[in-house]
């Protein structure tokens, strides 16, 4: 089994490297950041709590995403593995992830964490709002998202530099150059 988390800033590339990263390993995709938007357009108790929440550039409560991690590992099947992409995004996320996983015989074989400067996320971010239109794409919000991260995700990192689970790539050229960074860090843990 291979599983993976996909780490990294909002704009970092995620969900575009998520994508070539399940297609390749055949993995079963976990993203939290879709998930609750899913929830948010079926109106649930929790997506609507979920949006006041996002809308302003916050975190969701650990517990509520962890919930919907179980859910999703619950309904995987026989999969080859998991990507989680936006997830683990606090320490104690982390550390229950490790558990989690643990109770069903599993393990997170590796972080995978795209580097992109600031300068670049942010421009990324505003020209994806101009497509996508995405509520949290405001510069108001990225700028909270922004203090979200170094506040309560970065230091996640250090949590898998102690565990030799930590994989830093440069998220800054082409798509397929990233990717092919990403698979070598893959295909050699
Ligand atoms: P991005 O990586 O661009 O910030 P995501 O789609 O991963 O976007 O997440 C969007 C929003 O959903 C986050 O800003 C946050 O409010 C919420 N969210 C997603 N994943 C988590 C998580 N693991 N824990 C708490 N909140 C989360």
């Amino acid at each position: 089994m291979l599983n993976i988390a996909l780490f990294g800033p909002p704009g970092s590339g995620k969900g575009t490297q998520s994508k070539f990263i399940i297609n390749k390993y055949h993995l079963v995709y976990i993203s939290t950041g879709d998930i609750l938007r899913e929830q948010i357009s079926l109106q649930t108790a929790l997506g609507i709590q979920a949006k006041q929440l996002i809308d302003h550039g916050h975190l969701v409560p650990d517990e509520l995403v962890v919930q919907l991690i179980e859910d999703k590992l619950n309904n995987g099947g026989n999969a080859n593995g998991f990507l989680f992409d936006g997830f683990p995004r606090t320490c104690s996320q982390a550390e229950i992830l490790e558990q989690i996983l643990k109770k069903r015989h599993m393990n997170l074989n590796a972080m995978v964490s795209l580097e992109v400067p600031q300068t670049e996320l942010v421009q990324r971010l505003l020209d994806r709002a101009s497509v996508q239109g995405r509520s949290d794409d405001t510069k108001e919000v990225i700028e909270a998202r922004f203090k979200e991260y170094a506040s309560k995700t970065m230091p996640v990192i250090d949590f898998y530099k102690s565990l030799n689970k930590y994989h830093p790539v440069d998220g800054v050229g082409s798509l397929e150059d990233i990717f092919a960074r990403i698979q070598q860090v893959i295909d050699n843990i």
